[in-house]
């Protein structure tokens, strides 16, 4: 039968298999799911996002042994890694650092501890709400 035979052709949600959008927001881009609003980005992206909030911030990952269904990564369908940053789990394609897989809200969490890490930065750029905001302005 047809169904038994779609190929994955088109990158797609690692979690419910949506489609994802480009979103553009300033200088960077992403692509999130339309269906359970999860975000794939560079590390890249990330980094260049997150020197805006906190320049001083290190967005290092701590990578862990979760024994857990493994997600596959968008670009090369090889199981991501998972790790936390923040204090917040993600994953990771760690195999050839296709970009890093955010859950629903993940994202904000983590822009919004770069801006609250123990110690903080001196001084918060008051650019960091309207940032958020630009990020999130669907909500
Ligand atoms: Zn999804
Ligand atoms: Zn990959």
């Amino acid at each position: 039968m047809l169904n038994a035979m779609v190929f994955r052709t088109m990158r797609g949600c690692p979690i419910c298999g949506g489609g994802f959008n480009i979103r553009r927001v300033r200088e960077y881009s992403y692509e999130t799911c339309a269906d359970c609003h999860g975000v794939w980005m560079s590390r890249g992206t990330l980094a260049g996002m997150g020197k805006e909030i906190a320049p001083e911030a290190q967005l290092s990952m701590r990578a862990e042994q979760i024994n857990e269904t493994t997600r596959a990564c968008p670009d090369c369908q090889r199981a991501m890694k998972k790790a936390w940053m923040f204090r917040v789990p993600l994953d990771f394609c760690s195999a050839e650092q296709h970009g890093i897989w955010f859950d629903g809200g993940e994202l904000r969490q983590v822009l919004e501890r770069i801006g609250q890490e123990d110690p903080p930065p001196a001084e918060i750029p008051t650019s960091f709400r309207s940032l958020l905001a630009d990020f999130f302005n669907q909500s």
